[in-house]
């Protein structure tokens, strides 16, 4: 048995009616015309739906949100780096966050294994032009990135982008 695709009849007039306020509207107030050409939900009415629907199972969101914070720690964390780096138009587009969350997974799992605490730190400070790449981040001691602080010393060496992806075998 053959199935005949459904065509749909066109609208000569160009104008619809919202099933639910009513009004008569163009083609583009409505996010799908329905089949039979009635139109259907207008854009205005469809988002007070929604925003309708959200304000009644706002416990609902609630929750969603807090299981998504919670499994995705990482991400929340870097989120809160980036969103505090914006202010000092420190974010680069072009970096690439798989390796930024990398760095941080690796100092993580440094201060898990040594007892030491270890962080990130940015080689040329974010207050002196230095962006939130992953080419300008390394892994350093917590004493010793607290005497670094945001000078631009040369001399303290961490480990870098290329060392942690030797170390991931990647
Ligand atoms: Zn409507």
């Amino acid at each position: 048995m053959k199935f005949k695709p459904i065509k749909r009849r066109e609208n000569p007039s160009g104008i619809y009616r919202c099933g639910t306020c009513g009004r008569f509207l163009c083609k583009n107030s409505f996010w799908i015309i329905t089949k039979d050409n009635t139109g259907g939900t207008c854009k205005r009415c469809t988002k007070n739906t929604r925003w309708l629907w959200g304000q009644n199972n706002i416990q609902h969101l609630r929750d969603k949100a807090r299981e998504w914070s919670k499994n995705n720690r990482d991400k929340r964390y870097q989120n809160k780096i980036r969103h505090r780096l914006k202010k000092r138009k420190a974010v680069d587009p072009t970096a690439n966050r798989k390796y930024i969350l990398l760095i941080y997974k690796y100092a993580r799992m440094k201060t898990r294994k040594t007892g030491i605490l270890h962080e990130v730190d940015h080689i040329i400070p974010t207050t002196k032009g230095g962006k939130h790449h992953e080419n300008n981040l390394q892994v350093l001691i917590h004493t010793e990135n607290n005497i670094k602080s945001n000078k631009l010393d040369t001399e303290i060496v961490g480990t870098k982008l290329e060392e942690i992806k030797k170390y991931y075998n990647l």
